[in-house]
């Protein structure tokens, strides 16, 4: 799989040498050592209402938010956001939904901090245009770059291996 697609000839010509050398993970593991506790579905609807309170008090409220472990297996999607429409009586009621890929308990904490900014800003734009990347970056103004070594983190893992953040540390 390529996660690296759509990213600039120059800005992975200087990223090649680590992977061909297999030191694209370590690298990672070192720039970001900072891991996170947020496990069970429990810390991670209550890791995602805290960001929400901060940025989006005014975004819809969200129906559930759950870990997912068929993500990631089906496609590129690492996240999901719906909106399911139901008929509640006589009323049509849409409820929101945002689903976290279950590889992000064992990602560095700025990696799930930015698939949840992903997520969270479509509560509000729904496309991924102008608009919505300047939500990401209003909540995390270091977005692009998470986003970008989040998808060297998951190269490095399909060619050297599934490898929690920092090994022996749970
Ligand atoms: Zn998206």
């Amino acid at each position: 799989m390529n996660y690296l697609a759509g990213y600039a000839p120059q800005l992975l010509a200087q990223v090649q040498p680590l992977i061909d050398a297999g030191r694209l993970g370590d690298t990672l593991r070192q720039r970001y050592p900072e891991v996170h506790g947020v496990k069970s579905e429990r810390a991670l609807v209550d890791y995602v209402a805290t960001l929400r309170r901060e940025y989006l008090r005014s975004a819809p409220p969200l129906a559930k938010v759950a870990w997912d472990d068929r993500l990631h297996s089906v496609g590129n999607a690492l996240g999901t956001h719906t909106t399911v429409s139901r008929v509640q009586g006589t009323q049509l009621k849409a409820k929101r939904e945002i689903r976290i890929a279950s590889l992000f308990k064992q990602t560095p904490a700025a990696f799930l901090r930015m698939i949840v900014v992903h997520e969270l800003a479509h509560l509000k734009v729904r496309e991924h245009d102008k608009a919505f990347y300047a939500l990401c970056t209003h909540m995390e103004p270091a977005y692009h770059q998470l986003e970008f070594d989040l998808r060297l983190w998951l190269t490095a893992q399909e060619r050297e291996g599934p490898r929690p953040a920092q090994p022996g540390f749970r």
